[in-house]
């Protein structure tokens, strides 16, 4: 990210202080601006989008000040297409939460649609012993244009980071994504649709929260940490990782290059249905060879719902013998994030290899 932040109070920005003043807020919220679509505007001279800053995006959207919430926002300067969020850009966002942690009761994140499921999935790892609501989220069309799914997306998403029990703690402390009417764990969710508002989906769990006349909260299926550790946040994350898609037809040198890249240190492995891929020696020997040389490689499948169980199929057998383990019913998204996250943390391929298989951040169901 290329020049400061700037944190500035949403009162002062957009003009309505003593509206906001007068009411008892009760929580705070950081709106952290990222860019995507939600942060542009159609520029009248030309008609083709371009991104607006915080101020001009809060302007768009006076009901604002009909909530209970204080609201500051701070922004990533330039603002990015999430098609070029980096990793890097993941560390700015843990640091900005981890440097106004105790300021605020909640944080929103509004982010592009394009890669949210990993910068919210990332997150949910980097951000440790979180208690406070983290929010992704973002819009179809752009803040500025008629029939915007922002400002109702953006308003609830504030709405979600601000809310309290009776007790006085937030109603979901972990770092979830909202879209359009669904409240999902940021690590179970992901984009399923170019077109429509309802763009995102958890598959694989079910949503913790759904909105409409009422919000309505799924307690169950809320993570609330126990164990009271200090929240910290971790920055060290290996992205040499490679992805592997199988298809009927994938040849020895397709694979061969992908397990041979130089600095590999894990693989995703797209498998078909419950885990299976074609039972061809080339393939088992050369997953072997790569898991003895200490790639970790992880096994999920390409269908959207379910989960991998190596095993029961022999078309799974080979891939349990070849040292390959189970992503279960993981995303894509939170498997690659996740091996960046654990591989930055130790050189020890057995750990990271258990950690896989055992749930960090509620990110996968082992039965
Ligand atoms: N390309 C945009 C982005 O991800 C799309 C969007 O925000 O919906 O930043």
């Amino acid at each position: 990210m290329k020049g400061n932040s700037i944190i500035t109070n949403f009162s002062y920005i957009c003009g309505h202080k003593s509206a906001i003043c007068t009411m008892k807020n009760d929580s705070s919220v950081l709106l952290i601006f990222t860019g995507g679509t939600i942060s542009m505007g159609e520029n009248p001279a030309t008609q083709s989008l371009s991104p607006l800053d915080s101020a001009q995006v809060l302007s768009f959207i006076p009901e604002l000040k009909m909530l209970r919430v204080n609201i500051s926002s701070v922004s990533f300067n330039p603002l990015i297409d999430s098609s070029d969020i980096q990793p890097e850009s993941w560390v700015r966002i843990a640091e900005i939460i981890r440097d106004h942690y105790d300021a605020f009761d909640g944080f929103v994140v509004l982010h592009g649609t394009d890669t949210m499921a990993y910068s919210s999935s990332a997150l949910s790892f980097m951000l440790e012993n979180l208690t406070k609501p983290v929010i992704f989220t973002g819009s179809q069309l752009p803040v500025g244009v008629l029939r915007s799914d922002a400002k109702e997306n953006l308003i609830t998403a504030i709405e979600l980071a601000a809310a309290k029990n009776e007790r006085h703690e937030a109603m979901v402390p972990e770092v979830c994504l909202f879209f359009e009417d669904k409240l999902m764990r940021g690590n179970r969710a992901t984009k399923r649709n170019t077109e429509a508002f309802n763009a995102f989906a958890s598959f694989n769990y079910p949503e913790l929260a759904k909105t409409g006349v009422h919000i309505k909260y799924a307690s169950a299926y809320i993570h609330h940490e126990t164990e009271k550790k200090p929240f910290a946040i971790q920055t060290q994350l290996d992205t040499n990782i490679a992805i592997l898609k199988i298809f009927p037809g994938i040849t020895e040198a397709t694979v061969n290059a992908i397990l041979s890249i130089a600095g590999l240190r894990a693989v995703v492995l797209e498998s078909f249905g419950a885990g299976n891929a074609p039972r061809v020696e080339w393939l088992f020997e050369l997953l072997k060879q790569a898991t003895n040389k200490g790639i970790v490689i992880v096994n999920v499948t390409q269908c959207r719902s379910g989960s991998v169980e190596m095993g029961r199929y022999e078309t799974s057998i080979n891939l349990q013998k070849a040292g390959i383990v189970s992503g279960f019913d993981m995303t894509l998204e939170a498997t690659v994030t996740k091996l960046m996250y654990l591989l930055g943390q130790t050189e020890n391929s057995e750990e990271i290899r258990r950690q896989m298989s055992t749930p960090l951040r509620g990110e996968v169901t082992i039965d």
